[in-house]
């Protein structure tokens, strides 16, 4: 066979496997620079597994602006993002904490298609820059440069509730509680007349339902959650920190590579970081291991400590924290710092990096007779 007709028609060109935020992030680094960019996506659309779901782009890691640093990376912000300013924060007791900081805390930001979500407007950019995006396009085998953006491959936790329709004013509700989530948080998100209510878990997967309907309970008793037309919603969190981030001489970004918060899975701002990271690689062939070690990886190993602690702290730790910190100081300040890299954290990193196991051992979820979220195959689409 002539060699131009073993040739694809994206030769030449990037190819990227995933159109999520660290796939079409990396995107746009490339095409900005020049390059010939192909992003297959296996859905019809983009934010397939999120389909107007809210999620909180946090503000916490960095003292700039989540916002900010978008813009200085060169990304759009030409979507909906309510500043988060003031919410509440209940301990397992019942007890009430009102959230209150100068700069917003997070911004809540629309996943999935259609117009005003953060996956429409990265992917209306990557198109205006001339990156070509295929749906319905589910991409294998990589021969030339590439970027793997695939998303999550296991189950460390898992976010299950509704989204609906309410009367309710916009805000931010939270619960830390074993019984309504275990080792995680209770969460109930409005904005602009919608939201979604959620058991975030990092344990006990295979009672699902049963923590989502405690925790819609406890949100109509506490917050006075309001739901019309609810509709069920969930996915998973891929929590790991890899020896590698490459898959062959691919480089991985986002969840793919297991980039995540692994305290809270708070894992928007590691995807855009990777995708950055992985085309500045390919940009200016630099090792990509080197650079996601140096700027990500600290941050990453903190998480795992943050984790540790909270999961060993239970419910009295709950509301030690809440009382301690939320009623009494900045909590963006406070959690930026927990967030920071310190000499204590990293001492404590090889013993909670023996502690920290991978949910995908979960004795709740043996993966057998079970309908839990992950074997459902709804946070992951199977190959
Ligand atoms: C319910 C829920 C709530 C969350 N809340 C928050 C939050 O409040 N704040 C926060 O920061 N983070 C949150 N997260 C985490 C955050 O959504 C993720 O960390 C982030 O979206 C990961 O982006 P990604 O690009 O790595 O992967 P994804 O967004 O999963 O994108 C991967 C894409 O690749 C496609 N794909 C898969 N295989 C292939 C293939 N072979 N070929 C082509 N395409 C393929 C998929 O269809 C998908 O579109 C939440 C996650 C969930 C599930």
């Amino acid at each position: 066979m002539h060699n131009n007709q073993q040739k694809t028609d994206s030769d030449g060109a990037v190819e990227i496997a995933g159109a999520g935020i660290a796939g079409l992030t990396a995107a746009i680094v490339l095409a900005r620079a020049g390059r010939q960019v192909v992003v297959h996506e296996a859905q019809k659309e983009v934010g397939a597994r999120f389909g107007g779901d809210f999620q909180g782009l946090e503000n916490w890691t960095t003292r700039e602006d989540a916002l900010q640093s978008l813009e200085a990376l060169g990304f759009t912000t030409d979507f909906t993002a309510l500043p988060c300013y003031n919410g509440t924060a209940f301990d397992p007791a019942g007890n009430r904490y009102e959230i209150d900081t100068r700069e917003p805390l997070f911004y809540l930001v629309e996943r999935g298609p259609g117009p005003g979500t953060l996956d429409d407007a990265l992917l209306r950019q990557a198109q205006s820059l001339g990156v070509e995006v295929r749906f319905n396009s589910r991409l294998r085998q990589m021969s030339g440069d590439g970027i793997l953006a695939a998303g999550p491959k296991a189950a460390d936790a898992i976010a299950v509730g509704y989204h609906f329709e309410t009367d309710m004013e916009n805000g931010y509700w939270v619960i830390c509680n074993d019984e309504l989530a275990p080792k995680g948080y209770a969460y109930l998100l409005v904005m602009n007349g919608r939201g979604t209510v959620k058991s975030c878990m990092f344990s006990g997967f295979k009672r699902e339902q049963h923590y989502v309907q405690r925790t819609v309970e406890a949100f109509q008793h506490l917050a006075g959650l309001e739901m019309r037309n609810p509709r069920k919603h969930g996915g998973c969190g891929n929590f790991r920190i890899p020896r590698s981030a490459y898959a062959g001489r691919h480089p991985m970004v986002g969840e793919q590579a297991g980039f995540q918060d692994t305290l809270w899975g708070f894992g928007m701002r590691l995807a855009v970081s990777s995708g950055v990271l992985a085309a500045r690689s390919l940009l200016h062939g630099e090792n990509y291991d080197r650079l996601w070690q140096r700027e990500l990886k600290p941050q990453i190993e903190t998480s795992v400590v943050n984790r540790v602690l909270y999961t060993l702290s239970g419910s009295l730790g709950y509301g030690w924290f809440l009382k301690h910190f939320i009623s009494r100081s900045d909590i963006r300040e406070t959690l930026r710092r927990q967030y920071q890299p310190s000499w204590s954290k990293r001492l404590l990193y090889p013993w909670a990096k023996r502690r920290y196991r991978s949910q995908r051992n979960d004795v709740s979820c043996n993966h057998v007779d079970c309908n839990c979220i992950w074997c459902r195959g709804d946070c992951c689409i199977p190959d």
